[in-house]
């Protein structure tokens, strides 16, 4: 049986400093907003180059609490609109209406499966504030062309790092590129925690310390309440956790992108489209996804051969019970791309002889 993620290999791998950090943790007598943190938060933002990382309790709530800083220093308005992927996780769109903020839903390229740039122009209106871009799949989304709208139209930049941490643009790390990241820790993610975990990074200052009132009940002194804030704090145990995995992460990354090369290398059958290659540093593979027309048929002939795949995702943002309001967009490419997306088996502990036969079972498939 071939695994999609072998989270239990993943750890193991490096277990001797994992459960170090835990027992280190463990035995501080302090769980929360602490050294740990405080070392974690030093270190990521060194990693990504970015002068501050504001550790929260998930992915989600690091792009919550994005808008709600930028809300709560008058840089956002509620019913202010926000340019993001129409081709996403939920959680980027949730963050937005959240805040009460009108996502702006645009079609992705078929080809890199990022946000299409040639489309964002004509959907800047005058209520336009902000540009979320999502590194989706692990890949980079930023291009110069983004960069040249946000300066010409004065909007933000946002980034949602949560599956390419590592990735870079042209030597800088995704989530440094715009005004804010939100990074999640999700087990699964490539740096990933042993629970909950995320984190915003920013070079701002000002947008640093609202973000982190606000994931503290709002309070910047303790008992005393500047925002209506949250509760969304990481534990210690996974800053500690996140610190000793944190030095893997390049070596785990350089491994994705090994059985990535293999994948382009070795699948040839004309019933299965792969996304445009990149060069590795321009992709993480968080995850590797590929499309086909039967993508059930496929999925089936890959689980009876052992091989175990996701969908990423199955039902578009825009088509979601929750979000009726948009359901009468015509989003085809999304739409297109949700239907046809199988994500093969990637990790950092997938041996070469678990691609090969992954390689061979696609291309087997009539
Ligand atoms: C995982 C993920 C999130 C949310 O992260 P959580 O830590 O699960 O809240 C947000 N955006 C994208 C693109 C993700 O993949």
């Amino acid at each position: 049986m071939i695994k999609f993620l072998d989270l239990q290999a993943v750890n193991a791998a490096h277990a001797t400093e994992i459960e170090e950090a835990i027992l280190r943790a463990t035995r501080s007598g302090w769980y929360l907003r602490g050294e740990e943190t405080r070392r974690f938060e030093e270190a990521y933002a060194q990693y990504i180059g970015c002068r501050h990382a504001i550790a929260c309790g998930n992915g989600l709530d690091a792009l919550r609490l994005i808008f709600r800083a930028y809300i709560e220093l008058g840089l956002l308005h509620e019913g202010d609109e926000v340019i993001v992927p129409a081709h996403t996780y939920i959680a980027s769109i949730l963050a937005i209406t959240d805040n009460r903020l009108k996502p702006i839903f645009i079609e992705p390229n078929p080809d890199t499966l990022q946000i299409d740039d040639t489309r964002i122009e004509s959907a800047i209106t005058p209520r336009t504030r902000a540009i979320m871009i999502v590194h989706l799949y692990g890949r980079c989304a930023y291009t110069e062309h983004i960069g040249q709208l946000c300066s010409k139209h004065d909007l933000l930049l946002i980034e949602d790092n949560a599956q390419a941490h590592g990735c870079t643009y042209q030597a800088r790390k995704t989530g440094s590129l715009g005004h804010a990241a939100g990074h999640s820790f999700y087990p699964g993610k490539n740096l990933g925690a042993l629970g909950d975990a995320g984190c915003v990074t920013t070079d701002n200052e000002e947008l640093a310390t609202v973000i982190r009132a606000l994931g503290n009940y709002g309070s910047e002194k303790k008992y005393v309440f500047r925002y209506s804030g949250y509760n969304s704090r990481i534990d210690e145990v996974q800053a500690a956790v996140l610190a000793a995995k944190l030095p893997h992460l390049d070596t785990d990354n350089l491994h994705r992108a090994a059985i990535a090369e293999l994948y382009y290398k070795g699948i040839d059958n004309p019933l299965v489209r792969l996304p445009l290659y990149v060069e590795p540093e321009h992709n993480v593979y968080h995850l590797f996804p590929i499309f086909c027309n039967e993508r059930d048929r496929l999925q089936q002939h890959l689980a009876d051969r052992g091989i175990e795949t996701l969908i990423h995702y199955p039902i578009a943002p825009h088509q979601q019970e929750c979000y009726k309001e948009y359901a009468h967009l015509a989003l085809p490419i999304t739409e297109e791309l949700h239907r046809t997306e199988l994500s093969l088996p990637i990790g950092p502990t997938m041996s070469r002889e678990e691609a090969t036969q992954v390689i061979e079972a696609i291309n087997a498939f009539r």
